[in-house]
């Protein structure tokens, strides 16, 4: 276990872009053992109140559509531009596979190299909410490490591209060249959520590239803006030439200027940390009723209930949730 006069040197390593002080404090940070609770809060304290200007991106789409290769791509662009680039997954899939979207460095093969880069595979065996928490904490210390830019990549699977959105200052969705939406994969909301939208492998099918550019482009103009004053940009883009990658960049720069002039950037956060307080608590929350009523019991006690009684599980949840509640101080 570690002391807190052993936290403010870790703090102090990892501030001066020490990177296994930061890969550290982010194990700490992940530990489930409830003796390293204290020392995280601590660390994360400290952070927080240290953190420095980052750009938080969030990028979404489906597995095989370049993610990662333009991820690579963009971060070494953004490594000659002077900046330092962090790279964190968010994968629900892990849960089911045990492994990561991520798990595979050398997917980022350039970026996992470089001094300036530091990547982090999503923690396996986590369910998305637990993900998405770890994720929320491990994007305080980037920023306290000094990260500029903190690249938040997640599969199109389940929920996660909402919790996504819910951790970024940008969010965008990355496409192939033809097929509609459904085609696609992608989940009604989704395009609602993106501030960008690339098409990527345009080297393979320019044509085709810049007709769903087009398409997508023309659907956004229907759509209500989801901020005022900003249309989503809809670019064709390779990751493997390299292709309008520059474009990218400048296109969230801008969205970051515009979101700093009229002080919603600050804002957003200040709406997403109470997001995260509100999931932070709630995940307590059920932790702790599931330790101190005998949650699993009391389940397995209903779940009896079902078979022997007849009931159905909706009134045998009842059941539960009354027995709980009964044991709470008035
Ligand atoms: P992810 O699952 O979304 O992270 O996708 P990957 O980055 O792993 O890419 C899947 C495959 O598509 C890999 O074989 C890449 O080399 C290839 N790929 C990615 N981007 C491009 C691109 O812009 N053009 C071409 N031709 N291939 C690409």
């Amino acid at each position: 276990m570690q002391n807190p006069s052993h936290v403010d040197e870790l703090f102090q390593n990892l501030q001066n872009g020490d990177r296994g002080a930061l890969a550290r404090g982010i194990t700490l940070i992940e530990s489930s053992r409830s003796e390293d609770s204290a020392i995280a809060s601590e660390l994360l304290n400290l952070a927080f109140r240290n953190r420095k200007d980052s750009i938080r991106i969030g990028i979404t789409g489906v597995p095989g559509v370049g993610k990662s290769t333009f991820i690579d791509a963009l971060g070494i662009h953004l490594i000659n531009l002077g900046k330092r680039v962090a790279v964190l997954a968010v994968d629900p899939t892990s849960e089911l596979s045990g492994g990561s979207i991520l798990g595979d460095k050398t997917r980022m093969d350039l970026l996992s190299r470089h001094e300036n880069a530091f990547i982090r595979p999503s923690a396996s065996g986590m369910h998305l909410g637990g993900v998405a928490l770890t994720t929320q904490k491990n994007v305080i210390l980037l920023e306290a490490a000094g990260y500029d830019v903190i690249l938040i990549e997640t599969v199109g699977v389940g929920q996660s591209e909402t919790e996504v959105s819910q951790l970024v200052d940008f969010f965008m969705l990355m496409l192939l060249p033809g097929g509609g939406d459904e085609l696609q994969g992608i989940k009604r909301g989704v395009m609602e959520m993106a501030n960008g939208i690339l098409v990527n492998k345009s080297d393979l099918m320019p044509d085709e590239a810049h007709k769903t550019c087009s398409e997508y482009k023309t659907a956004l103009h229907i759509m209500l803006p989801l901020i005022e004053g900003w249309l989503p940009n809809v670019l064709p883009v390779s990751a493997t030439t390299r292709a309008g990658i520059e474009e990218c960049w400048t296109s969230i720069e801008s969205f970051k200027e515009l979101r700093l002039a009229n002080d919603q950037f600050e804002l957003n956060r200040k709406q997403q940390y109470e997001h995260w307080l509100k999931s932070a608590t709630m995940n307590e929350l059920l932790k702790e009723v599931g330790n101190r009523f005998e949650l699993d019991g009391e389940l397995r006690k209903a779940l009896e209930q079902i078979e022997s009684q007849g009931l159905s599980p909706f009134s045998a949840q009842k059941t539960v949730l009354q027995k709980i509640l009964s044991q709470l101080p008035k």
